[in-house]
């Protein structure tokens, strides 16, 4: 079986060519050829010697997922869905905006995490995304908007809010961070470099440790009642312990704020109550607060709120001089927004009862 290099990061790039018996610059030179380049095939990496590629060709291979599908939607948001083995499928988005082009990539087929108005929380988990899968995204993503033909990079943002909670798939999501930072692979400023998650205390500060890029915490709730009830990981890593950890990872931050990201769901979460709570709980936060409107998608149970409500909510925090932005939806017709990326995945995870059936 061959071995797989975009399974590996710099490091493991420099102990498989090291094990090779070659030089140290060779791994480099792998890493421009295969991420900046976009290359899969050995004997066009030209400058490496001949034995060598010779070698590679017999031994390991360049093979980022198989695309399933391709979509284009009118607003010219971008989907593709990708085999990741045994019928499952994830999503991969690309968000053209005026001045940035914007990737959003999954890192586990499903997820754990059971948020009740998410829909890849509704339908189980099925297991963790490896290097390839993850970084094969922006690897396919490049080379499908003629990036590596020789064309404008176009990608100048990756977000990582795609499938699944990134920091429950911990390693293969930071080898991958690793790359799309490192000048030889992909150079993207970790400024522009996003991770959500919905808040997994302990890995926000090995996240801090190992790789700290832009944070967005999925916050979605001003009380701990309330977000018990939307997002169950809250009973195990309650707000108070939350917003503590955000505090620490702005001592290591590439930015000098946390995005909170909060979907607006109609008679749920966006009351002015709810934004006066919002206003105190992250008071000692330096952040920016992102209001999403709510994406719906089959049987959800839930309802975006209105716009005059999302504006009225998002008044309170700008009163309070909380820089506050809503979310445009795009993509629509094509299900690529927010919470709607379900890709196909054979859930095996037994899931509680009480997480099923619509919303709360
Ligand atoms: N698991 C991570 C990252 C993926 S979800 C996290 O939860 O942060 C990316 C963002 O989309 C999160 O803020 C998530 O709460 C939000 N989201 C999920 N379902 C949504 C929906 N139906 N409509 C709008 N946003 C949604
Ligand atoms: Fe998982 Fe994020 Fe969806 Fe919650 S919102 S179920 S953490 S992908």
């Amino acid at each position: 079986m061959s071995i797989n290099l975009l399974d590996m990061d710099g490091e493991g790039l420099a102990a498989f060519v090291a094990s090779l018996d070659e030089k140290p610059f060779r791994a480099r030179q792998l890493k421009r050829w295969m991420h900046r380049l976009g290359e899969s095939d050995f004997s066009r990496m030209s400058d490496i010697a001949k034995p060598l590629r010779e070698k590679l060709a017999r031994t390991a291979c360049v093979s980022p997922p198989r695309i399933v599908s391709d979509s284009l939607a009118r607003d010219g948001t971008r989907k593709w869905l990708l085999d990741v083995g045994k019928g499952n499928a994830v999503d991969a988005v690309f968000i053209p905006e005026t001045n940035r082009g914007t990737l959003c990539i999954s890192t586990q087929a499903g997820c754990t995490l059971a948020c009740q108005f998410c829909s890849t929380g509704r339908q189980g988990f099925n297991r963790n995304l490896s290097v390839s899968e993850i970084i094969g995204q922006l690897w396919l993503a490049n080379r499908e908007l003629g990036a590596t033909r020789g064309g404008e990079r176009v990608i100048s943002n990756v977000v990582l809010m795609g499938m699944g909670e990134p920091l429950l798939n911990f390693d293969n999501t930071v080898a991958a961070l690793k790359l799309m930072i490192d000048q030889d692979a992909y150079g993207l400023s970790r400024r522009r470099v996003t991770l959500s998650t919905s808040g997994i205390v302990p890995m926000i500060d090995r996240l801090a440790a190992e790789c700290p890029v832009a944070l967005a915490v999925s916050l979605h709730a001003p009380n701990d009642a309330l977000r018990d009830t939307l997002m169950p990981i809250n009973r195990k890593y309650p707000l108070a312990e939350l917003l503590a950890a955000c505090l620490r990872y702005l001592e290591r931050a590439p930015r000098d704020f946390i995005t909170f990201e909060y979907v607006m769901l109609e008679g749920v979460n966006d009351a002015e109550e709810h934004a006066r709570q919002l206003v105190d709980l992250v008071s000692r936060v330096p952040c920016k607060i992102n209001l999403i409107p709510f994406n719906p998608f089959p049987n959800s149970g839930f309802v975006r709120s209105p716009r005059r409500v999302i504006e009225r909510f998002s008044e309170v925090l700008g009163a309070s001089g909380i820089v506050t932005t809503t979310r445009k939806t795009r993509g629509d017709e094509i299900d690529a927004a927010c919470g709607q990326l379900a890709g196909k995945i054979h859930d095996r995870t037994r899931r509680p009862a009480r997480l099923e059936g619509t919303g709360p």
